[in-house]
């Protein structure tokens, strides 16, 4: 989970935008404005609702931000992570319980799974003790490299569409926060349905604009504000749509939370509430509680988990 900074220049400031005219979920061409408050530039499409980026930044430089400072960087609340390597225990506690909970639909039988959007490959080397044959992909060429080299597991370099993986090969592919970042949402979930075998299993999680806490806060939705380089905003209809129209059928839907550490907690409550944060952090630093992790559950990321149709 990023840490929000403010006064941080935009690393993608300078990242040449073309401007999308036709929805990606329905083909549409009619938009309408969508919260222009939080400056994001967004518009929802007329008939299915999806919510996009209007001038979106082109993908070739948009995924050449994906290098060793997306990762580690101090201007986290714009773009990338403050310390996602530090960050190791508490994402492998939390792939811990999203492959718990996928296991359900995948039976007991393990076979091979592909994490699209795998980063540093804490997710599947969890995956591969819990008994997955495992495989990583990633744009990000520092992600990649780290996971052969700290892991030596099969990791592919690119976007998943241009990568040409063979069909109806996996068991179960995995999707986190990546779906909101693709120029073209509904050609990799086809590009999924390919790879999938029948009846394998899909998960994916974003932000859900949907949500309740988005519609309560409104422009100031820390889903706005986290990422400059979120091109899509999903809720469950569109995302339920965009299963449903490239050979999917849904079994489940949820909100996920993640293991964070207190200081991080706090720094995230910050945000909303700097009144609360400061009595709390001086608590924390008095019973030395920082590092101390807890299952914090927003409500505002959803999780879809889907089987290829037959
Ligand atoms: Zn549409």
């Amino acid at each position: 989970m990023a840490q929000h900074t403010t006064d941080s220049p935009r690393i993608s400031a300078a990242i040449a935008r073309k401007t999308v005219t036709q929805c990606n979920l329905c083909g549409n061409k009619q938009t309408r404005p969508f919260c222009p408050e939080n400056g994001r530039g967004l518009v929802q499409c007329t008939r299915c609702a999806l919510v996009f980026v209007a001038q979106q930044p082109d993908p070739h430089e948009l995924y050449a931000l994906y290098g060793e400072t997306y990762f580690h960087n101090d201007q986290s609340g714009e773009v990338g992570y403050t310390d996602y390597i530090a960050d190791e225990n508490n994402i492998r506690a939390t792939a811990n319980r999203r492959l718990a909970f996928v296991e359900r639909f995948t039976g007991a039988q393990k076979g091979k799974m592909l994490d699209v959007g795998c980063a540093m490959g804490f997710f599947i080397d969890v995956a591969k003790a819990r008994g997955w044959e495992v495989e990583g992909a990633d744009v990000s060429g520092f992600a990649v490299q780290y996971v052969r080299n700290r892991f030596g597991y099969t990791t592919h370099h690119g976007n998943l569409t241009d990568l040409h993986l063979p069909a109806a090969h996996y068991d179960l592919i995995t999707m986190y926060d990546v779906i909101e970042h693709v120029p073209d949402p509904s050609g990799n979930v086809r590009e999924v349905a390919r790879l999938l075998k029948t009846g394998g299993v899909f998960e994916l999680a974003t932000p859900d604009v949907g949500s309740l806490p988005s519609r309560l806060t409104g422009k100031r939705w820390i889903g706005y504000k986290l990422s400059e380089e979120h091109v899509y905003y999903f809720s469950v209809p569109t995302l339920t749509k965009l299963l449903n129209d490239n050979g999917f059928d849904v079994l489940h839907v949820r909100h996920v939370g993640k293991y964070v550490t207190l200081r991080l907690f706090l720094n995230r409550l910050g945000f909303y509430a700097p009144f609360l944060s400061r009595p709390l952090q001086w608590l924390e630093r008095t019973l030395k509680l920082s590092e101390r992790s807890f299952y914090v559950n927003p409500l505002d990321i959803v999780a879809i988990t889907a089987r290829k149709r037959t």
